[in-house]
């Protein structure tokens, strides 16, 4: 593969740990290249921060045996894949041998390793995911993936149907780069052949599609690619409750930081059952139960009340998910900014009475205590927090003698 350029500034030039691993590379004899995500950005000259991906030239045993001479830490992540991760003052390096398809499913490839780079590119995606840089910068870039990253065009390396019959996810991934990367029009090709292939992607596991589905909607602006998923009908398997961007619009314009999954909370239809949606993409329970509440019509958020009012309100949905509802409830009025800000900062203290007190009272052990607790509870949050230990203990007295 021939170079094609270099990069100015390789943000990877003065990094110590880099330099560690490319000698440990070089004493071995092992060809190594960054690849993927890291050298987009480098082109694009965005400095976000992200583990690299590397590519090279030897089988992972190699590799590991390399690595361990140079007492760096090697872990197998995923030997079968050729993928094998190297840790430098804590932090991962992914490196994955060259490897070409031996047989191809839509679902599923069985690779081969291999040592030739070109071989390697053929089996990527897309031209900007094929584009590869050595330690110095130097640049190689088989399908002149640079245009098309300049154009804002995903476009799929050689014949878009065929790449898609081997490995029909790529239908997800041409729309999670267009999300990140793209600029309209869609690539003609590449949206047509999608189009062609919505209707076989059930067979897709929910897990690769959740992946796809959660890094497009982390994308800055990703509300065009969800729009034009729709209109080439790929959602209408895996995403059949998606509801529109209008709210996703509006979120996107409040929080501070992207949420994908809070994301897609948004785009959801009111009602959507999270648990069906969780198990249909494998997501784990916890982001399942956050979703859950995220899309939860009770307890109704009372911003207009001010900051009593939000303090019961984070206390009952705990500061994060207090959050999340808020971002999502496009027809919250009052201050929402003010009560994000609570949201963030304050720590909801804990009620200072349990069921023990109230058996230390002389009650017996029943439904009663907790009914007696939950009185309390509710007087304390009435009364913003205020009351102490002694004066919720008096309360709960009072509450017990009475009649
Ligand atoms: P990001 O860091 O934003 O996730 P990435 O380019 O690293 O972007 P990954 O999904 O991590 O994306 O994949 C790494 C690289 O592996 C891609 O750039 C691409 O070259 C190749 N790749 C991954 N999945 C596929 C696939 N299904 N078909 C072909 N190539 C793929
Ligand atoms: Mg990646």
């Amino acid at each position: 593969m021939k170079p094609a350029g270099r990069l100015e500034a390789p943000p990877w030039r003065d990094d110590p740990a880099v330099g560690t691993l490319f000698a440990a590379f070089s004493s071995a004899g092992i060809g190594a290249r960054f690849v993927g995500g890291l050298v987009r950005d480098a082109l694009l000259g965005v400095a976000e921060s992200r583990e690299p991906d590397l590519a090279v030239d030897k089988p992972p045993e190699t590799v590991m045996r390399a690595l361990e001479a140079a007492s760096i830490k090697v872990v197998p992540t995923g030997l079968k894949h050729g993928t094998v991760t190297a840790i430098i003052a804590g932090r991962p390096f992914e490196l994955t041998t060259l490897r070409r398809d031996v047989e191809t499913d839509g679902r599923r490839a069985v690779v081969a390793f291999t040592d030739d780079w070109l071989e390697d590119a053929n089996r990527r995606d897309f031209t900007f995911n094929a584009l590869y840089a050595d330690r110095d910068g130097t640049l190689y870039d088989p399908f002149d993936g640079r245009s098309d990253l300049a154009a804002g065009r995903v476009r799929f390396i050689g014949d878009a149907d065929t790449r898609i019959a081997e490995d029909r996810l790529r239908v997800l991934r041409f729309f999670r780069f267009y999300a990140w990367y793209g600029r309209p029009p869609l690539d003609g090709p590449g949206i047509d052949a999608c189009r062609r292939n919505a209707g076989v992607l059930g067979s897709l596991s929910g897990e690769r599609v959740a992946k796809e589905l959660l890094r497009l909607l982390e994308a800055p602006a990703p509300a065009d690619a969800l729009a034009a998923m729709v209109e080439a009908g790929v959602l209408d398997h895996w995403l059949p409750e998606y509801a529109g961007v209008a709210r996703l619009g509006a979120l996107i314009g409040r929080e501070d930081r992207p949420d994908p999954l809070r994301r897609l909370a948004s785009v959801l239809a009111p009602g959507t059952d999270a648990t069906a949606l969780g198990k249909r993409l494998k997501l784990s329970t916890q982001q399942a139960l956050r979703l859950d509440v995220m899309l939860a019509r009770e307890p109704a958020l009372d911003t207009t009340d001010g900051p009593k009012a939000w303090r019961a309100g984070i206390y009952h949905l705990g500061n994060n998910l207090y959050a999340d509802r808020l971002l999502l409830d496009i027809e919250a009025s009052g201050d929402w900014r003010a009560a994000l800000a609570l949201a963030r900062n304050w720590t909801p203290p804990e009620l200072p009475v349990s069921g023990g007190d109230a058996l230390a009272l002389g009650l017996a052990p029943g439904p009663r205590v907790g009914a007696l607790i939950a009185a309390v509870e509710r007087w304390w949050i009435d009364g913003d927090f205020t009351a102490d230990r002694a004066a919720c203990l008096a309360h709960l007295e009072q509450r017990v003698r009475a009649p």
